[in-house]
């Protein structure tokens, strides 16, 4: 018999209980599991029964430290009684309703309630065919020890650590779905984010004691989740590694609708549950070996990362497996709990890396595009201007060719008719050009009209006059005067061209003249640009037949050189 300093010290751990059940009653050692024979498959109650003595001692300090009983697990549902008196539960509500598995308890009473010597702890414990029932080996001792001990680091991992993994793997599942929904149902992640959420919802098996709904169906739900969330795990493998072979698909999907029908026809009898597990036992190993082979094809760290979570899921659903089955401690904590949403993270920080590295490649494109575009953007504009250049002025001269100077005209007209402004046309000719080509050749007369031009250019001061090359040897400008003004610029010209002699290749200098004719009036209604270019016309005409080099307005008087 321990005495009070040894209880203080070690807690007292009861393994010998008697059992009555629909069986009869027997004497059991702890952890004990249920039979078949024990209780009804629909559910009924079992009691064990279990004796010990406590030291007067002891239940005296109780006063001071509380005592406890620990109980690591009590399946599916179950109460306590001590010497006669109930004094807690795995959760609050009737038996029937509760599923209190999976987790610790530690029932702390008060000094009054334990006796010196001899003390009767009684568990009821509801026993249903839908899961392991029984009850752990109970420990009685200073409830601080198992505070800061085995029923505190139980509780971390089982209530706290499951909570919070289940919970991770619900935002994952939602997260994904809305990167699915976003991407336009892209497959992958909908089927990742379906796994995570069905990984979140069969956890609850573990983590809620109290369901909202009828423990039949909640049985249901729970198996029929985690049954839906192995093939969706295959369809999530198969769909990252670009394998959405149909008639795999088909498969699956329809073994994720048959598995709920089957395990509700069965009453979510476990034996049922277990043998619906074989296909993807048998497949599951095989899909793994294939997911590592074609992420050491394919080189990719995040193909890696996928493969070998896939494979732990296999690896710890086998040990679960046989532990469904009833082969492995009744004790035990399922790896599953915590290696599939363990992994739902890891394949889900997986895919959100490779969302990261595609949203990076697609941002780094389309930085290199819109430099692309830009770039193309200013080459057009600079190619478009060259071509405006090129439409409108006159290769040989720089000046505007003909087609730019007949815009220009029409332009200028409308402005002096539109202000009542003069306008007036210099029609420019050079001499005897014919006779210079002759003599100096065809390239000297091009220079010679080059030079002609640059005169040109540098005469006209202003910015709204125009010199354009007419064709040929022949130049106009355009000019916004009246023709006492053009009268004087065309004199002004005609000197310039007189008093710069052109240079020609392997002669010095070649003095060269124009003739100009010109006219000028306000524009109206009743006259066009083109009375105003045969005015000048006839007057260049009358300039050439006054012996050239000379001006000769269309109207009045001819100014001799
Ligand atoms: P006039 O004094 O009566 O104007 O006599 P002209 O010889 O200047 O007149 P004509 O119309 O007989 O000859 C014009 C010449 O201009 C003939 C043609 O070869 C030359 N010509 C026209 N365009 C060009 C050109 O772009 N380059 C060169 N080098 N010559 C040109
Ligand atoms: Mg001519
Ligand atoms: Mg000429």
């Amino acid at each position: 018999m321990p005495c009070a300093g040894a209880l203080a010290a070690q807690p007292q751990v009861l393994r010998a209980a008697v059992l009555t059940s629909l069986a009869g009653t027997q004497e059991v050692t702890l952890p004990h599991v249920l039979g078949p024979a024990d209780f009804a498959p629909e559910g009924s109650r079992v009691r064990y029964r279990l004796d010990f003595e406590l030291p007067a001692a002891a239940v005296a300090a109780a006063e001071d430290e509380p005592l406890g009983v620990y109980v690591p697990k009590m399946s599916l549902a179950g109460r306590l009684m001590l010497n006669g008196e109930r004094v807690g539960a795995c959760d609050l509500g009737a038996l029937e309703q509760l599923r209190c598995l999976h987790r610790p308890y530690l029932f702390v009473l008060p000094a009054s309630q334990w006796r010196a010597g001899a003390n009767t702890l009684e568990f009821e414990i509801f026993a249903t065919s839908r899961q392991m029932n029984g009850l752990s080996s109970v420990s009685i001792g200073p409830a601080r020890l198992f505070g800061d001990g085995p029923y505190g680091w139980r509780r971390f991992e089982q209530v706290t650590v499951a909570n919070g993994l289940a919970w991770a793997a619900f935002c994952m599942g939602g997260i994904a779905l809305c990167v699915s929904l976003a991407l336009r149902g892209e497959c992958l992640y909908g089927w990742f984010g379906a796994t995570a959420l069905a990984i979140a919802l069969s956890n609850l098996n573990y983590t809620l004691t109290a369901p909202p709904v009828p423990p039949q169906f909640f049985s249901w739900f729970v198996f029929s989740v985690n049954q839906a969330m192995v093939p969706l795990l295959m369809l999530t493998v198969l769909s990252f590694f670009r394998r959405d072979w149909p008639w795999a698909r088909r498969g699956l999907i329809a073994f994720m609708l048959l598995g709920p029908a089957v395990v509700w026809l069965s009453g979510s009898n476990r034996t049922v549950v277990a043998l619906l597990y074989v296909p993807f036992v048998l497949f599951g190993p095989l899909l793994a070996v294939a997911a590592i082979r074609w992420a050491w094809r394919s080189h990719r760290k995040a193909d890696l990362w996928m493969a070998l979570s896939f494979f732990s899921v296999v690896a710890v659903s086998f040990i679960d497996w046989f532990r469904l089955t009833g082969r492995s401690a009744f004790e035990g904590t399922y790896f599953v709990t915590y290696v599939i949403p363990s992994t739902i993270v890891v394949m889900g920080g997986t895919l959100a890396s490779q969302l990261a590295t595609a949203l990076k490649t697609a941002r780094e494109l389309t930085a290199t595009l819109d430099k692309r575009v830009a770039e193309r953007t200013e080459a057009l504009t600079l190619a478009n201007q060259r071509l405006e250049e090129l439409s409108t002025t006159d290769s040989l001269t720089g000046l505007a060719n003909r087609r730019h100077f007949d815009d220009i005209l029409a332009k200028e007209w409308q402005r002096a008719r539109r202000l009542r402004h003069p306008l007036a046309l210099l029609m420019i000719d050079v001499d005897h050009f014919k006779q210079f080509n002759d003599t100096y050749g065809h390239l000297a007369g091009d220079d010679c009209l080059r030079q002609v031009a640059q005169i040109l250019k540098q005469r006209l001061l202003r910015g709204s006059d125009t010199a354009a090359r007419f064709g040929g040897e022949e130049f106009a400008v355009i000019t916004s005067m009246d023709l006492e003004g053009a009268l004087h610029i065309a004199e002004l010209i005609r000197q310039d061209v007189e008093n710069h002699p052109v240079s020609v290749d392997g002669v010095d200098a070649v003095h060269v003249s124009v003739s100009i004719g010109l006219s000028a009036l306000v524009p109206d209604g009743s006259r066009s640009p083109a009375q105003l270019i045969s005015l000048a016309d006839e007057a260049l005409y009358r300039a050439k037949r006054a012996g050239r080099n000379c001006v000769r307005a269309a109207a009045a008087q001819c100014v001799a050189a």
